[in-house]
């Protein structure tokens, strides 16, 4: 879906700012920081990128994912799929998981319609195993 469009549907102003954070999440192939979002905005505050992330958050466009510390990430949410991540608690480094997600379970199990969950993980990467 083409942005405006996007932010059109879900009565988001576009301001230039908003379209900004939107384009470096957009470009993104993992979750990132406030810090790394401000980091590669041009001419935008802390608190700027902060405001738009809350409101993309509010409307369901942006996924906070926590991974054990007190910095969450941010992604866009996709309308097809959705997706997980497992970061490094040595380097850092984030890996999206490809088909792994326990809704049906949890469904099934608990006969629960979920409308929302949470599910990153944290470990060791192969990288840093072998050091
Ligand atoms: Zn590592
Ligand atoms: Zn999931």
């Amino acid at each position: 879906m083409q942005e405006r469009e996007l932010f059109h549907k879900n009565k988001i102003k576009l301001t230039e700012q908003r379209k900004e954070v939107y384009s470096i999440l957009s470009r993104a192939i993992k979750p990132l920081s406030l810090d790394e979002i401000q980091h590669d905005c041009n001419k935008i505050d802390f608190s700027s990128v902060y405001r738009s992330i809350r409101t993309f958050i509010q409307k369901g466009i942006v996924t906070e994912h926590y991974f054990g510390d007190r910095k969450p990430k941010y992604s866009l949410k996709m309308n097809d799929s959705h997706r997980h991540y497992i970061k490094c608690s040595k380097c850092g480094r984030i890996d999206e998981l490809k088909n792994v997600c326990i809704i049906d379970e949890v469904n099934k199990k608990t006969k629960y319609k979920i409308v929302d969950h949470y599910m990153e993980f944290i470990g060791v990467c192969p990288e840093c195993l072998k050091k």
